[in-house]
């Protein structure tokens, strides 16, 4: 480990612990006043609290999405939306390889046989491709979607990337969530409101019925929670 990076480690943990119980975007602030435009914010278009408040803090701010080629229409549309009406830089981040191009070298349908390593293709290693160059990045990860994220500070060191990670609504309840929607009048994915509680891509994804757990229409049948993003 370089000595800069033990600093980061340092600053990382150092944040967390001054900012643990500190305002969203406050947490922001921080990353605006310690990396000034070196950071970003990544986002799944289920909905844009992320992008909003990132934006109210800077203006213009990189906001990633993933299009794996494999987005409900609805998802495309609220990227195209968010990009439209909100002061960000959307950039839609593409795999090295197209659905079409992967079918050929795996065969089709490879998220049903190996979704491991489908993601790892066509979102793992794109997002780590696209974070180079920047010192921190965003997401919008909350201790309440899953049991696995009950721990997730609201600041930490992103070992794989060498970057420091932000999740600033990491302690939101779905409550907050809502009411912050309905103050800034946020974009949200119309899928939210045909039961989709959790949104990823279409064939990987069903809606959800009362009782279940927000994420349990996320690879449903198999043993698989999350794609890799933040492991
Ligand atoms: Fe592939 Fe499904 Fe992962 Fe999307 S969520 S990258 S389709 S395995």
């Amino acid at each position: 480990m370089t000595t800069e990076e033990a600093a980061r480690i340092r600053l990382a943990e150092r944040a967390n612990h001054e900012l643990a119980d500190a305002p969203a975007r406050q947490i922001l602030q921080w990353a605006r006043e310690q990396f000034d435009t070196r950071w970003c914010v990544a986002s799944s278009m289920a909905d844009a609290v992320l992008p909003q408040l990132a934006s109210q803090v800077l203006p213009g701010v990189d906001v990633l999405f993933l299009d794996t080629g494999y987005h409900f229409a609805e998802t495309i549309g609220t990227r195209d939306a968010v990009a439209a009406t909100l002061p960000v830089t959307v950039r839609s981040i593409r795999p090295r390889r197209s659905v079409g191009e992967q079918d050929a070298e795996f065969g089709p349908q490879l998220h049903q046989r190996d979704p491991d390593r489908c993601c790892a293709r066509r979102k793992v290693a794109p997002l780590t491709e696209a974070l180079a160059g920047y010192e921190a990045w965003a997401s919008g990860l909350r201790r309440v979607d899953a049991e696995q994220r009950a721990t997730v500070p609201v600041v930490e060191w992103d070992a794989r990337r060498k970057l420091i990670k932000l999740n600033p609504i990491a302690t939101w309840s779905d409550q907050q969530v809502a009411e912050f929607i309905a103050e800034y009048g946020v974009l949200v994915n119309p899928l939210l409101e045909a039961g989709y509680t959790s949104i990823g891509c279409a064939p990987c994804t069903r809606p959800t019925v009362a009782g279940e757990h927000a994420r349990a229409g996320r690879w449903a049948g198999s043993s698989k929670t999350e794609c890799g993003l933040h492991t």
